[in-house]
């Protein structure tokens, strides 16, 4: 089987929705925490197995010899995400999976949200499991989705001075995922995915501009100042931190490497940043 965690998350979505069009839906296993969220994959004759990673146990049986798993990466922030995943890692070395790929943080990042992605990689190196590392850089969609206040305001705001960012959509790295999950001869390889482009945030701004009728520019503001809006937006002091952090990368350009692998393992470019404004404003 081709099993993916997280299958009910936006990436995980995806993923499942391209392996659908590549293989049998009864070759996909859908790992759920909620039944309930994926009926729709049920009805179409995905296997689900419900599983969380903060309950080892639940993972009894649910990978076999020989299987593809993609763990996608957790969201919870506080509840320790390196050993959330060796609840996964531990059940993919003792199932004797064929593969295991993570959704990794791109090698150039150093801001603290590449830690537990960084602690996971390890974890997986000494697991001797076969694995593929999918470092991926930014979606479009951390900018995209969040639109409403830019609209509101006219202004783009960040902590990124002129940095830039090759970001891709979210459709895009799950391509790059399928593309590992059904292909041959990834084993032990390290991808370091990104947009094929690098763009700027004023440059953002001004796409925004054209797109919107309205006038939206680049507001580029300290780190204080930015960790500040966010949790006057209601965003947890943790999460604002890490989020500023980013900024900081961006603006030193780690998040702006390109090496073509998205779009090598796509086998197509990336999807233009432009194209997921059009996407958002059209709603
Ligand atoms: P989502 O938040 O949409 O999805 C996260 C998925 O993880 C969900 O399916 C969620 O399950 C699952 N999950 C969380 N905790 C557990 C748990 N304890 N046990 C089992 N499953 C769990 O994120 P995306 O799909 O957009 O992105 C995937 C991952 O990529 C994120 O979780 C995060 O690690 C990382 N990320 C990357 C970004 C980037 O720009 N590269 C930006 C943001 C996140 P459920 O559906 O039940 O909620």
């Amino acid at each position: 089987s081709i099993v993916v965690t997280g299958a009910t998350g936006h990436l995980g979505r995806h993923v499942v929705e391209q392996l659908l069009e590549k293989v049998p839906a009864d070759h996909i296993t859908a790992v759920v925490r909620d039944e309930k969220k994926a009926a729709d994959f049920a009805a179409r004759g995905v296997k689900i197995a419900v599983a969380d990673y903060n309950a080892p146990e639940t993972f009894d049986g649910v990978l076999s010899a020989g299987d593809k798993v993609l763990l996608i990466s957790g969201n919870e922030f506080d509840k320790g995400r390196v050993g959330q995943h060796q609840v996964v890692i531990d059940a993919a070395k003792a199932a004797g999976v064929a593969l295991l790929a993570y959704t990794s943080a791109p090698g150039s990042l150093t801001a603290a949200l590449a830690d537990d992605h960084r602690g996971t990689e390890k974890a997986i190196l000494e697991s001797e499991v076969p694995y593929a590392l999918l470092r991926n850089g930014w979606y479009h969609e951390n900018y995209t989705e969040n639109l409403a206040p830019v609209l509101e305001h006219g202004a783009v705001v960040q902590a990124a001075g002129q940095g830039t960012v090759a970001s891709a959509s979210r459709a895009d790295y799950a391509a790059a995922a399928v593309a590992v999950l059904t292909g041959e001869e990834h084993e032990n390889t390290t991808y370091e995915l990104s947009g094929d482009t690098a763009w700027g945030f004023a440059e953002y701004a001004a796409e925004l501009a054209e797109q919107s009728g309205k006038e939206i520019v680049y507001n580029a503001v300290p780190a204080e100042v930015y960790t500040g809006m966010l949790t006057g937006a209601g965003l947890p002091e943790p999460l604002a931190a890490i989020l500023a952090g980013v900024d900081a990368s961006i603006e030193k350009g780690e998040l702006a490497v390109t090496t073509g692998d998205l779009s090598r393992l796509a086998g197509r470019p990336t999807t233009p940043i432009a194209e997921s404004i059009a996407a958002a404003l059209k709603g």
